[in-house]
């Protein structure tokens, strides 16, 4: 364990079962033989490895035999083990956690919880093995963190079909999705829905949004949406308010608490294999105690995140969790990987501004999971919420 997880300091991976360690193993052989010769160049040219996917989805994170040993009966991993794989996959990178992450968690959950037994039976067992691809197309280019207030994409029943208009933006992965969960205002309730749109459909058009300075190996898509028809079966059955659209949410905020702390290990390690090759002054850099405070920080930093997200796993597992916790682990966690990067950056001299050293890919990629899934402002006034019974926003 102490060779596949060096900065769990507080021994938290010695409750993953014996199929999980071997799953996460694997997993960590593939990514560094396959994936990391090529990393930065994918990085730099905004392009998603070819084979990830499929890769992922042939090792079965959501379905491998290995990670049910013990746990007979259970239609689902254990949270550790989604903690330990979150982890695992953005301390190597990001990008390829939040790509996968909105597929099999914002995605793949707004069949889950949003459809029908029909609709259930029919996606999501292809969802879970990556025969089929989604995302999840919420946000929009006027509705980031009021998206509750209401959204302008809007849906009109006409007979047994729905007719969709608007627009989504930020939609991770929509560019290759086969289903799009698409949300729209129904004009006759003022309600929320949501429609399994597909990618090729008439009056469909996404292109990807261009420059970004983060997260770049995830395509960030604009979805425009002009006269779309979807038939009421194509309709998510239980999606019918902003409180089933918050369930979906609520769902994977946890993981963005989780990937954050994977990507302060991510930086830990970028950071200390330069500093203990670069010389100044004739010595290691990693030998000056200024230096060595820094990494103490990083270190402390990724324990601290860990055993929150440890215990929230704890909590999810037993059902017993709320929107406080969930909210308190992705502000504190999002806030300390900026904390942490910017640390491991700024040992790391000039050379940490080249994206071929890889902690200047973690120190940009921080930037996204500060703000998605909830802003810090955001998560900040759920939690204020509940402290003062006071509801600052709407
Ligand atoms: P805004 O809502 O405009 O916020 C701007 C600033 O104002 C923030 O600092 C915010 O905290 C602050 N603010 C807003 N309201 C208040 C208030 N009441 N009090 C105090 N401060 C406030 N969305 C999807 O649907 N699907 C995706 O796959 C997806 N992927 C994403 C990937 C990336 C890389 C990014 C950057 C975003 C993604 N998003 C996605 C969208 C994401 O969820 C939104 O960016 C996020 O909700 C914030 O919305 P916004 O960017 O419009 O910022």
């Amino acid at each position: 364990l102490k060779e596949l997880f060096p900065e769990d300091v507080l021994k938290l991976s010695r409750d993953l079962s014996d199929g999980e360690v071997e799953f996460l193993r694997q997993m960590v052989e593939m990514l560094e033989t396959k994936y990391r010769p090529n990393l930065a160049k994918n990085w730099a040219n905004a392009e998603v490895p070819e084979g990830f996917f499929e890769d992922m989805g042939n090792i079965g994170y959501l379905t491998n035999p290995l990670l049910f040993q013990g746990r007979e009966g259970k239609q689902t991993t254990s949270q550790l083990f989604q903690f330990f794989f979150a982890f695992t996959l953005s301390r190597f990178d990001i990008s390829l956690n939040t790509l996968l992450g909105v597929h099999s968690g914002l995605g793949l959950n707004s069949f889950v919880f949003g459809g029908d037994d029909r609709q259930r039976n029919e996606y999501v067992p292809k969802l879970a093995t990556h025969q089929l691809r989604t995302c999840f197309a919420l946000t929009e280019p006027e509705h980031g963190s009021d998206v509750a207030w209401g959204l302008d994409t809007t849906a009109k029943k006409v007979g047994d079909k729905w007719i969709l208009n608007g627009a989504k933006r930020w939609i991770g992965g929509a560019n290759v999705a086969d289903v799009i969960p698409v949300y729209a205002q129904d004009v006759e309730t003022n309600k929320p829905k949501c429609f399994i749109v597909k990618r090729n459909q008439t009056g469909v058009k996404i292109d990807v949004i261009q420059d970004k300075i983060a997260l770049k190996i995830v395509p960030n898509c604009n979805i425009y949406l002009e006269d779309v028809e979807v038939l009421e079966e194509d309709r998510l059955q239980n999606i019918n308010s902003f409180k089933d659209i918050a369930k979906v949410l609520f769902s994977t905020r946890a993981g963005v608490a989780f990937m954050a702390t994977g990507a302060m290990a991510g930086a830990l390690q970028a950071t200390l294999k330069y500093v203990k090759q670069r010389d100044q002054f004739g010595k290691k850099i990693s030998s000056y105690q200024l230096v060595q405070e820094k990494l103490a920080m990083m270190q402390a930093n990724v324990a601290n995140a860990m055993a929150l997200c440890v215990q929230i796993a704890r909590l999810q597992e037993d059902g017993d969790y709320d929107e406080v916790v969930t909210s308190v682990g992705k502000m504190l966690n999002a806030l300390r990987l900026r904390e942490t990067v910017a640390m491991g950056r700024g040992i790391c001299g000039g050379n940490g501004i080249l994206v071929e050293n890889d902690i200047a890919r973690f120190f940009a990629d921080a930037e996204a999971v500060y703000t998605y899934e909830g802003t810090h402002e955001i998560n900040a006034l759920v939690i204020g919420r509940s402290l003062t019974g006071q509801a600052a926003f709407n």
